[in-house]
């Protein structure tokens, strides 16, 4: 007998067959089809209640385009319990960061609506406390990239998806930097070296080397995080 997966994403979405997509292959995938998680999709279209099974209809006070009808949604969000978070994924939603996704990979269960058209109708929003996400500060045509990319980013911290966990303390954002260049063979290319310190075999030199570079490229690219770092050693 198998365990029962560690965690189960249920996606409430219009186009059912695009999923696993890429969640099928790799990582995700052979997590997938060893029972690490587990993935459930819930046709919304099912829960239409008219003969032309429509979904959406035309929004209150005018204006372009279609908003998906709270009705419909609600009998699919009750089809998706239980569950322990329901989220809507909507560019007006909490941004998305790696403290989040480590929250939502540490519950056993969540629920994702993938909006389609301008969105769903606010009132199953709040009357079924749905979270919302946001992946970040730009528009997609649906939801279902943003539940795939949300997804991959909580298997991979999944216990035994990644071989080695100490991969995962390094990495961008894990320690509030992000993360420091990486180099492989060949040692020299196109006419390029590898800093001499990776090729050291110095261990702790490596360690400051790598440190120095995670903070300078943090402080450059994003001064946004280096200003929390200072904050956060200050208190
Ligand atoms: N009219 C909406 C955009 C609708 S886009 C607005 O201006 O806010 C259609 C669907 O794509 C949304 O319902 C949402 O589910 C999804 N979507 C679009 N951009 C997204 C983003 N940045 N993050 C998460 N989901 C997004």
């Amino acid at each position: 007998m198998n365990a029962p997966p560690a965690w189960t994403a249920k996606v409430l979405t219009i186009f059912p067959e695009m999923f696993p997509g890429p969640l099928g292959v790799s990582l995700a995938g052979r997590a997938l089809e060893s029972g690490v998680w587990a993935l459930e999709t819930v046709d919304i279209r099912a829960f239409a209640r008219d003969k032309h099974a429509s979904v959406d209809d035309a929004p209150f006070g005018g204006g372009p385009g279609m908003v998906m009808r709270p009705d419909v949604v609600d009998a699919a969000l009750a089809a998706a319990e239980p569950v322990v978070r329901r989220i809507y994924l909507t560019p007006r939603g909490r941004r998305l960061d790696q403290a989040l996704v480590r929250e939502l990979a540490s519950v056993p269960s969540i629920a994702l609506l993938c909006g389609r058209f301008e969105g769903v109708d606010e009132r199953v929003l709040e009357a079924r406390a749905v979270e919302q996400v946001s992946l970040g500060d730009f528009v997609l045509s649906g939801g279902e990239p943003a539940a795939m990319v949300l997804i991959d980013a909580c298997v991979r911290l999944l216990p035994g998806v990644i071989g080695k966990q100490d991969s995962l303390a390094e990495e961008s954002f894990e320690r509030g930097l992000l993360e420091y260049p990486q180099y492989t063979r060949p040692e020299t290319w196109d006419g390029r070296t590898v800093p001499e310190t990776l090729l050291s075999g110095h261990h702790e030199k490596i360690r400051a080397w790598r440190q120095a570079a995670a903070e300078r490229i943090t402080r450059e690219r994003r001064p946004d995080l280096w200003a929390r770092r200072l904050d956060a050693a200050k208190h």
